[in-house]
């Protein structure tokens, strides 16, 4: 973007020469009620979503169990399209399980494949699901877990074998994030993937918080592994099915760890040996979700029909306003950009931090303002998605926000409530939006 708005009016301006603006209609949401910045948490509804599911209910009244005849070929045909996103050629990509089991099928195949070498390299401000999989693999297989300490607000500076105390010889497995779910720093795939390789490591990516969102390049940057969920920003719904990558030249040399039938070759022949499949189709592992299948396509469709080039030269131009509108507003009533300050080395959210900001979060939501959400210990992430948010709505959302910044708390002197506890409390059991979610 040339120049930033400078007014409420400029930003309409925006909005009206945006190229893709018509794609926030195929969304549900009528633009009235609280401006929604948690799409990096669960996505919004495409209008497409309900008759997608309600054709697979026909299906299975219909058709009953010969709808197999094609529901069987859905989890590589959908991988396939979140492929075009993540710049993966057919046959790379099959939605299955949740991101946490697939990480834990990928990082325990990575293991298996460089049996001699003992360290697992992570970032200790990673998403808490990538930690706790693999300090429970670690355990398991007799391998040691070093860990790498990214900046909270910058990143990874130096997110190579060779920063954390291993020597790169050791080192079987570096596993981390694209974008961080509470910074939204993001990762530079292509070095960190190639000097993993220089060391002889795998590398394996969590892309939850990058896929619909970042542009990616998995196939160009070398990507050996890649794991993400379809409920963020590709609108799959809440819970569902995530995807995962293999790089073609690697399939063949990985097994991953859960022997199911649906990872089986002649899955039909009921044979009495496990042989996986050749290709992609060897890690998944039981029978796919089809009912969440339809919801994952019909979520990635919008995306596909714009391409991740044009989605994000607006996502980065409203992260530019929403950034510029924080500093003028949100910075001078004691709040703080924790994002990195390099603009290119942003995603598509941005953390704020400031001392208050889980009863900010909690207001903004009670007074049906604003949708965001709260990170221990200070952070309330703003995700502007470029799918449906317009530039009026960064601009409104940040007035917002600073009007009730700058007002006396609920009961004056009383104290600000206690934050919630950052273990124990699944966050989607807990009220809305605060802490829902990813
Ligand atoms: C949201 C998110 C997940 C989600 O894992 P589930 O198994 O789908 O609950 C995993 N990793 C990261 C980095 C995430 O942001």
């Amino acid at each position: 973007m040339g120049n930033l708005p400078a007014s409420r009016w400029e930003a309409e301006l925006l909005d009206r020469s945006d190229p893709i603006a018509a794609l926030r209609d195929r969304f549900f949401g009528d633009g009235s009620g609280p401006i929604y910045l948690d799409g990096n948490s669960l996505g919004r509804q495409p209008l497409a979503t309900p008759g997608r599911v309600a054709g697979v209910l026909e299906e299975w009244r219909t058709r009953l169990v010969g709808g197999w005849d094609e529901w069987i070929e859905r989890p590589g045909l959908v991988g396939d399209r979140i492929g075009r996103l993540l710049g993966a050629a057919p046959g790379q990509v099959v939605v299955s399980d949740s991101t946490s089991v697939n990480l834990y099928k990928l990082a325990s195949a990575a293991l298996d494949a460089r049996p001699s070498r003992s360290v697992v390299l992570a970032d200790r401000n990673d998403f808490p699901t990538v930690r706790y999989v693999l300090e429970g693999l670690v355990g398991r297989t007799g391998r040691e877990l070093c860990w790498v300490d990214s900046d909270p607000s910058e990143g990874l500076s130096l997110p190579a074998p060779t920063s954390a105390s291993a020597s790169g010889a050791e080192v079987a497995l570096v596993c981390l994030s694209g974008v961080n779910f509470r910074s939204g720093a993001r990762a530079d795939l292509r070095s960190v993937t190639a000097e993993a390789h220089e060391h002889g490591a795998l590398v394996l990516w969590d892309l939850s918080h990058a896929a619909g969102c970042v542009p990616l390049d998995l196939d160009g940057d070398g990507v050996d592994l890649a794991v993400g969920c379809s409920y963020k920003y590709l609108n799959g719904g809440p819970g569902s099915p995530a995807w995962l990558y293999v790089r073609r030249g690697l399939q063949s040399e990985l097994r991953q760890p859960i022997w199911g039938w649906w990872g089986q070759a002649d899955q039909f022949a009921m044979g009495e040996d496990y042989d996986p499949a050749l290709g992609i189709d060897r890690f998944q592992v039981g029978t796919p979700p089809v009912l969440g299948l339809a919801a994952v396509d019909a979520g990635i469709e919008p995306l596909l029909d714009v391409g991740m080039a044009s989605l994000w030269a607006k996502t980065a131009d409203l992260v530019a306003l929403l950034a510029a509108r924080v500093e003028a507003l949100l910075v001078p009533l004691g709040a703080r950009i924790a994002s990195p300050s390099d603009p290119s080395r942003r995603g598509g959210h941005l953390a704020v931090a400031h001392e208050q900001a889980w009863s900010v979060v909690r207001r903004l939501i009670d007074l049906d303002l604003v949708v965001a959400d709260f990170r221990p210990p200070d952070v309330m992430r703003l995700a502007p998605v470029a799918a449906y948010t317009r530039f009026v709505d960064v601009w409104d959302a940040v007035e917002r926000i600073a009007g009730v910044l700058g007002e006396p708390l609920p009961g004056g002197d009383a104290p600000v409530p206690p934050a919630p506890p950052a273990h124990g409390v699944p966050a989607h059991r807990s009220t809305r939006g605060v802490t829902s979610g990813g």
